[in-house]
């Protein structure tokens, strides 16, 4: 399940958004400062952040800023809430790191429609589309996987894994960006946990001559590929 952090102190809005963002499917935590958003974010990556501007403390502006600078977080979708209405705070918003802006008072199917609009383009694994690379098809909303029409059964952990590895092709994603995008745990998870289900993910994809798909990249990491050698080998 997606896991939105609502980073809000006026309490009335965040339970407003978290109950429609729960409704919609999504695990919602929430944090009243951007030094709890801190702590929560040092815990578990979450797959999209609704940030406030206005915190007390630290701004919400200044902890987007402080989140790109950093390479376990550049990468996390912001999508920023403000009060104020005005063209140049907009562009500060997004030159702070936001991904999209949205002025209060909104509607939550708006909010709602821009975190999808949002996930799609940066975390397609946060959402329940069917995803195909090369032979094989992965269905989130039914569980399923196949390969030619042929079922191919996963544990759930193997299945979160090959639908991260899908939803993110051809590129090189180490152990510990594993533990934090798949298990959404990278401090107290081994690093050899990944090489244990990824020997399992490989073991399943035998059955449709898929294994090679998954290639390790030494010193770095694994990748799922659909280059013809790995799939013709
Ligand atoms: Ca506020």
């Amino acid at each position: 399940m997606s896991r939105i952090l609502v980073v809000e102190d006026e309490s009335a809005i965040a339970e407003l958004i978290s109950i429609n963002l729960r409704h919609a499917g999504f695990e919602v935590t929430i944090a009243n400062s951007a030094d709890q958003a801190q702590l929560e974010v040092d815990r578990v990556l979450p797959e999209l952040v609704v940030l406030d501007w206005m915190l007390p403390g630290q701004s919400g502006l200044a902890l987007a800023r402080q989140w790109r600078s950093q390479p376990r977080t550049k990468d996390i979708p912001i999508i920023m809430l403000t009060a104020r209405a005005e063209e140049g705070d907009k562009v500060s918003g997004l030159d702070a790191g936001a991904d999209d802006y949205l002025t209060k008072p909104f509607s939550t199917n708006e909010l709602l429609a821009r975190i999808r609009a949002v996930l799609r383009r940066k975390a397609p694994d946060a959402l329940d589309s069917v995803v195909e690379v090369g032979r094989l098809t992965l269905d989130p909303g039914t569980r399923r996987v196949s390969s030619d029409g042929v079922e191919i059964k996963l544990g759930p952990t193997e299945f979160r894994l090959l639908h991260f590895f899908m939803t993110h092709p051809e590129r090189v994603h180490s152990r510990s960006q594993l533990l934090d995008r798949v298990w959404g745990d990278h401090v107290f998870i081994e690093e050899r946990t990944v090489d244990v289900h990824v020997k399992r993910l490989r073991e399943s994809l035998e059955k449709v001559n898929c294994q090679r798909m998954i290639e390790t990249v030494r010193g770095a990491g694994y990748r799922l590929t659909q280059q013809l050698n790995a799939l013709t080998a």
